[in-house]
């Protein structure tokens, strides 16, 4: 097992690593080796956080990295939820290709004494069954914009079948294939779309054969993972009775969600889960995200972040994700329950929604935005 395979998890070379190895899940998760906290955390930060990566990366081995992959597909397969499943795999298609810039950028330096850490753009297009539909254009071939970062040509060109699989669920008409530059059966592409594309084939890749079928709840392994399902389970039914909210009025706002915006405005990084829960509560009051990004301008909260999750919120189902409960706030340490609140809500929607059907006189935050 190697730092590469466990960067890259999906790739057929770790896959082997796993088999080489002999590793027996079941006893595994019976003996309850970190690799299973490591799983549970995969899959929480997917749905929380949209990405995979560790919040304490140096608590875990290389091969507790690696294994906690096969028991996050175990997990998420258990979850019964199309929705998770399809956020599982989109958080370790981003996490990779963010894995695959850095290694891309880092290939002059770090990588020439890791070897074995880092991957190349070739070797993951190979992996993913592309070779022969993606090349890189001839240096020079174009007159403008054809600038390279380090050894990274800047344009691509894609077999046409490809880019139209691979990219039929983007949005915006740039992606439109009569908007594109088509020469030879491809389609030009700049470094950054190729890297969106790639995004699509490793989710798909993440996501085939999941959700496993024949699991049982009541036995063998899913039976040992009942205490990491139970948390994971409760992250996703946090769902609470509040009517629909439309209505921006920061005073009324409870504490935990002034505290995270206070310290976002001091400038601080908030941590993913603080994140989720600052972008869930006010998407989860009504706004999108123009008005989040105007509402946070003054923030260490980046306009794109905030885009990416607010997006990352709304299940494609149209359902979208609440904030955390009360209970589960207070167990991440964001809520101190000030002023005994969980007397008067258990979630800080409810609580919002109390706040606003006694205030007098409050003014939407939006109608003030405009008339500033
Ligand atoms: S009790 Fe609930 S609403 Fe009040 S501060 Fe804590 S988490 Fe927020």
């Amino acid at each position: 097992m190697t730092p590469r395979d466990a960067r890259y998890p999906f790739l057929a070379a770790a896959r082997a690593a796993v088999t080489e190895a002999g590793v027996d899940l079941a006893e595994l998760v019976a003996t309850d080796e970190p690799a299973v906290d490591r799983g549970r955390e995969r899959v929480e930060r997917a749905l929380l956080a949209g990405r995979v990566d560790s919040e304490t990366p140096d608590q875990w081995r290389v091969e507790d990295e690696l294994l906690s992959y096969p028991i996050a597909r175990i997990l998420v397969s258990l979850l019964d939820s199309p929705a998770a499943v399809e956020k599982y795999a989109a958080a370790e298609a981003k996490t990779a290709i963010e894995r695959l810039q850095d290694d891309l950028e880092n290939a002059g330096d770090e990588l020439r004494s890791t070897p074995s850490a880092g991957i190349d753009r070739e070797t993951l297009i190979t992996e993913l069954g592309l070779e022969g539909s993606i090349r890189p254009e001839r240096e020079g071939a174009t007159t403008t914009g054809d600038a390279t970062a380090g050894d990274e040509p800047a344009w691509f060109h894609v077999g046409v079948g490809t880019y139209l699989e691979l990219a039929s669920g983007a949005r915006g008409d740039g992606w439109r294939l009569v908007n594109r530059e088509l020469s030879d059966g491809a389609v030009r592409v700049e470094r950054e779309e190729l890297f969106r594309l790639l995004r699509t084939a490793i989710r798909r890749r993440v996501a085939e054969g999941l959700p496993f079928d024949g699991l049982n709840e009541d036995e063998g392994i899913a039976a040992e993972l009942e205490a990491e399902l139970t948390d994971l389970r409760r992250l996703l039914s946090e769902r609470t009775r509040v009517g629909e909210i439309d209505f921006v009025a920061r005073e009324l706002f409870p504490p935990c969600i002034e505290n995270l915006l206070q310290k976002a405005e001091d400038g601080i990084e908030l941590e993913g889960f603080e994140q989720f829960t600052l972008m869930a509560f006010l998407t989860g009051i009504g706004m999108d995200a123009d008005e989040i990004v105007a509402f946070c301008a003054a923030s260490s909260l980046e306009p794109e972040g905030i885009r990416y999750q607010t997006e990352y919120l709304k299940a494609d189902r149209g359902t979208q994700y609440p904030p955390p409960s009360c209970e589960t706030l207070s167990a991440y340490g964001i809520c101190h329950n000030e002023d005994d609140h969980w007397k008067v809500a258990g979630h800080p929607l409810e609580y919002y929604q109390q706040q606003l059907e006694t205030a007098d006189d409050v003014v939407d935050w939006r109608e003030q935005a405009a008339d500033d």
